[in-house]
């Protein structure tokens, strides 16, 4: 019997790669206009990944503060005072419109379906965020792996699911893009699988996904066709 339903984001509900574009064009924006005296901007703040992440290895599973720490690096290496303050508002300004996504069309009218028969939830490695999303309303939880501490394929973000709905592995159904990142990896954790196959897209990974589909509108019949089968395996038991 399946009880919770948790997603993929990035790429599952909304193509990612726009959003971070404008996102970044959106910091640039703002600290070539509020601190003109950087000399780095978003692209070429990037050099200076590497020495933070020799400092600390953590920033690695931390996408949000990672961030954050490159653009208070330029602004100390520029000489920029009150560097600390300054890097959390450009924070701000990146976090703002990484949260401003074109869903796949029928993406919202899947979820407010399915929220009527399952706990939702999401299972993220970036850093979108549920409320500013909208999706609130229809999301009971919603874990990034900067919460729980290591991004999938690490089992750390499935865990934390199964153990806040208070759910076993095969009541839960993952549904994602990333052949390995997602499909493995949920599969390891014991959780039945969809998984959104972008046009073109090969299967990179070790395992099949239960159900695979091509647009998310699809996700209610795959799920529909998941619990029969479940259903029948357990005749008799
Ligand atoms: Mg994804």
């Amino acid at each position: 019997m399946i009880r919770v339903i948790a997603f993929d984001l990035d790429d599952t509900l909304w193509a990612v790669k726009p959003v971070i574009i404008n996102a970044e064009k959106r910091l640039n924006d703002w600290l070539k206009q509020e601190i003109p005296q950087l000399n780095y901007d978003v692209s070429s703040m990037r050099e200076l990944r590497h020495e933070l992440l020799e400092e600390d290895p953590n920033l690695g599973n931390r996408i949000t503060e990672f961030r954050r720490r490159l653009i208070e690096r330029a602004m100390l290496l520029s000489q920029v005072d009150q560097a600390t303050e300054l890097s959390h508002q450009a924070m701000d300004v990146f976090l703002i419109a990484r949260n401003e996504v074109e869903f796949f069309e029928g993406a919202i009218e899947t979820i407010s379906m399915l929220a009527n028969q399952f706990i939702l939830g999401a299972l993220s490695n970036g850093n979108a965020d549920i409320r500013r999303l909208g999706l609130d309303g229809y999301f009971s939880f919603a874990f990034s792996a900067e919460e729980v501490g290591a991004p999938k394929p690490a089992n750390d973000l499935f865990r934390r699911a199964l153990a806040h709905t208070r759910t076993k592995p095969g009541q839960m159904i993952y549904v994602g893009d990333n052949p390995v990142l997602d499909i493995d990896a949920a599969i390891r954790a014991g959780l039945h699988t969809v998984w959104v196959q972008h046009p073109g897209q090969e299967n990179t990974g070790e395992t099949r996904a239960d159900e695979e589909i091509n647009d998310i509108r699809q996700l209610p019949e795959a799920i529909n066709r998941m619990s029969a089968r479940f259903n029948a395996d357990h005749i008799g038991e």
